[in-house]
Formats: C-alpha cells, structure tokens, sequence
C-alpha cells in the first residue's frame, strides 16, 4: 500500500489518520510538516521551508493564470501533551492542505497559498506561530485567508478573547520559620496576596468585556519549616475587548507590586507567547460560507445566532483576521456539547462523520476560493467589511 503523501493522490482521509498517529505536539512537528509539504510539492506547489524562521512552518505557493488574487489556506498539525489530537488539528492540516489542491484546480485566475502554522496550542517555543506571522507581514499581500477547525457544531464566525498569558516570579528570603521568622520573607505570601487581589478586582471590571483570569501558584516552597524564597504563578488574562484588555494587564501588574511592596519581595513578570487577539467577523465571507454548506445539507448556525454567544476561547486565527479578511469555519465532527480536548474529541477526530464532513470542507472553501476569483462584487463586498 502507498503510504499517504507520497504520490499525487487526492487523499484527504489518508493525510488527515496519519497526523493524527503522528501527534506531534506544538513547534515539534517535523513528520506532520514533512506530510503535507510532500503532498504540496506533488501537486505542484512551490515551498518555502523554515518560513520566517520557525522550523516546522512552511510556506507553499502555487500560481494560477495571472495570479490576480491571493487566497491563503492557513493549516494546524500540532497535537495535545499527554492525550494527542483532541483538538481535531489533524483534520484542519488535511482541510488547509487538499482545500489549496481543489481551489488550485477550480480557479483559472489566482495565486493559491497554504501556511503552515505550528503550534497553535502554545506548548513549544513557536506558540502563537500565526501571531508571529502576522506581525511580521506573512498576510501583507493576501487578499483572503480560509481556514476551519473541527468541533460540536458547524458555524461561521464565532468570537474569540483577547489573552495573554504571564508567568510571575516572586523572590523572598529564606529562614527558620521557628528559630528566626523575623528574618524571612516569603513568596509564598506574594503569591496568595496576589491571587486574593485578582479575586477581588473582578468585582470591579467592566461587565460587557467578557473579562476571564484564570491563575495557579506553580511553585509555593519546598519546605513547611522554610520560608518559601522563590513561587511561581501562572496567569491568563482575556477580555473580549483588546483595549480594555490593555487596562486589565495594567491593573493586574500593579496588583503584583503592590503585593511584592506588602510581603517585602521581589518579583519578575514574564509574557508566556504573544498577545491573542479578537476576531474580526466578515459578514459577506460569514454569509457565503454558510450558502454553501447549506446548499450541500449541512445545518450550518446563523452568524446572528453565534455572535450572540459568549466567546470562549482564544486563537491565534484571530490575529490573521486583524490583518486580512479571514474566516475559520468549524465544521462538526462529534454531537452538540461533546467536550473538547477530551478522549471523546480525540476519537471523534478519526471516525467516518469527521472524514465525511472534511470531505464537505474541502469542497466549501475550494468553492469560496473559486467564487472570490469570478465575482468582483463578492471580492468589493469582503473588502467593504473589512
Ligand atoms: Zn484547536
């Protein structure tokens, strides 16, 4: 038997099982990445590898007619530590990958791109890969960006908050807790002080912004009869407004000096990844993207419905969506409320309805593609949203 990658096939399900054996976690992605280049170059796309200076991106590029349009498919393969690809990014590289291969041969005008962005899930040194990107320009001359994401449900432009996440150190001085307490400062304190502020101040957040921290102490001593000279703890902050995000860091790096001044401590404050933004919602591309799953049977939310929902995670798909017109479609793979990064979606990414509605995915965003190369007034529309 061919293995998956290694010939011209058209083989989405192929590609899609094999990532998901592979599961590699984030910026260690070497196979998954190997894969679909592979794949790529044997459809006639021309790669760039090491793209931008992170070792499992790449760059691939293929050119239609005169190229007038840039439609850039943006693929994930990283897994989950421990547990695999319960995030279903084994079905969103095979989505990217064979999505950019249809377009490719619907359209008669465009240049077609996939981008293959590690680490998504923030484990490795390459977090955020799409954030670095799209700050250092990856974006500048797409015209459209397409992506999708697996889940419980099929829906066109969900909300996605602001974070950033921090790792805070505090320093304080050793001592016997019996003998010389006097002497000793302890970071444990700075720690519980903190926790307690932050606890406090959520009271005292606008109630619109969608304000989610969520923190642990890592590190809290070593010894009960010691007092704790260094802890740890790890924070999330988000916000569905990124301005007023700005003002909640604020407020929370002064809660940490506040706290250092009242237990005699140091501390360090260090960004974990970059700044996860919001997502910007383009209703031309949202509506369109539902009319043709519609039109293949698919139950697909109305964008009203879902962007009248409480956002509940963060992705660096967002920080694409600031910078060109883009979309992540979530296509359903597993019943309503099926929790996610769960055994139960680490098993829905391999079954029949995953291909099934991979297959269904390929077809909509090479459609969209072919539709944003033919029609001036869909591509005036999406600038016009943007
Ligand atoms: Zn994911």
């Amino acid at each position: 038997m061919k293995s998956a990658g290694t010939s011209t096939d058209f083989d989405p399900w192929g590609v899609a099982t094999r990532i998901h054996e592979l599961s590699e976690i984030g910026s260690q992605e070497f196979e998954s990445a190997n894969l679909l280049k592979e794949v790529l170059r044997s459809n006639g796309f021309t790669i760039t590898e090491n793209f931008m200076g992170i070792p499992t991106a790449f760059r691939a590029e293929k050119l239609v007619g005169k190229g007038s349009h840039t439609i850039a498919f943006l693929a994930e393969y990283d897994a989950l530590p421990g547990i695999g690809h319960a995030c279903g990014h084994n079905l969103i590289a095979s989505s990217a990958v064979f999505s950019a291969i249809r377009a490719s041969q619907k359209i008669s005008d465009g240049r077609i791109v996939v981008y293959g962005t590690p680490d998504e899930e923030g484990t490795g040194e390459w977090s955020g890969s799409k954030i670095i990107m799209a700050d250092k320009g990856a974006f500048k001359d797409v015209d459209l960006v397409l992506g999708s994401h697996p889940g419980d449900e099929w829906s066109v432009g969900k909300q996605s908050l602001a974070v950033q996440d921090f790792e805070i150190t505090f320093k304080g001085t050793a001592s016997h807790e019996a003998a010389n307490p006097e002497l000793g400062r302890s970071a444990l304190d700075a720690s519980i002080l903190t926790y307690t502020a932050v606890n406090m101040m959520r009271q005292h957040v606008r109630r619109n912004a969608n304000f989610v921290m969520h923190g642990i102490i890592k590190e809290g001593g070593t010894a009960s009869n010691v007092t704790p000279e260094r802890s740890v703890l790890v924070y999330g902050i988000r916000s569905s407004d990124v301005a007023y995000h700005g003002e909640l860091v604020a407020r929370f790096r002064d809660i940490i000096d506040g706290c250092a001044k009242a237990t005699g401590t140091t501390y360090q404050i260090k960004n974990i990844g970059p700044l996860f933004s919001t997502t910007k919602i383009n209703p031309t591309l949202s509506n369109q993207i539902r009319e043709f799953l519609l039109g293949r049977g698919v139950e697909c939310l109305p964008l009203e419905e879902t962007a009248s929902r409480l956002p509940g995670g963060s992705t660096d798909f967002a920080n694409v969506s600031q910078v060109a017109p883009a979309l992540e479609v979530e296509f359903q793979i597993a019943p309503a409320g099926t929790p996610w990064h769960s055994r139960e979606s680490l098993e829905a990414a391999k079954t029949d309805r995953a291909r099934k509605a991979l297959e269904i995915m390929i077809e909509v965003l090479s459609d969209t593609a072919e539709k944003y190369t033919e029609d001036s007034e869909f591509r005036k529309k999406i600038k016009k949203d943007f």
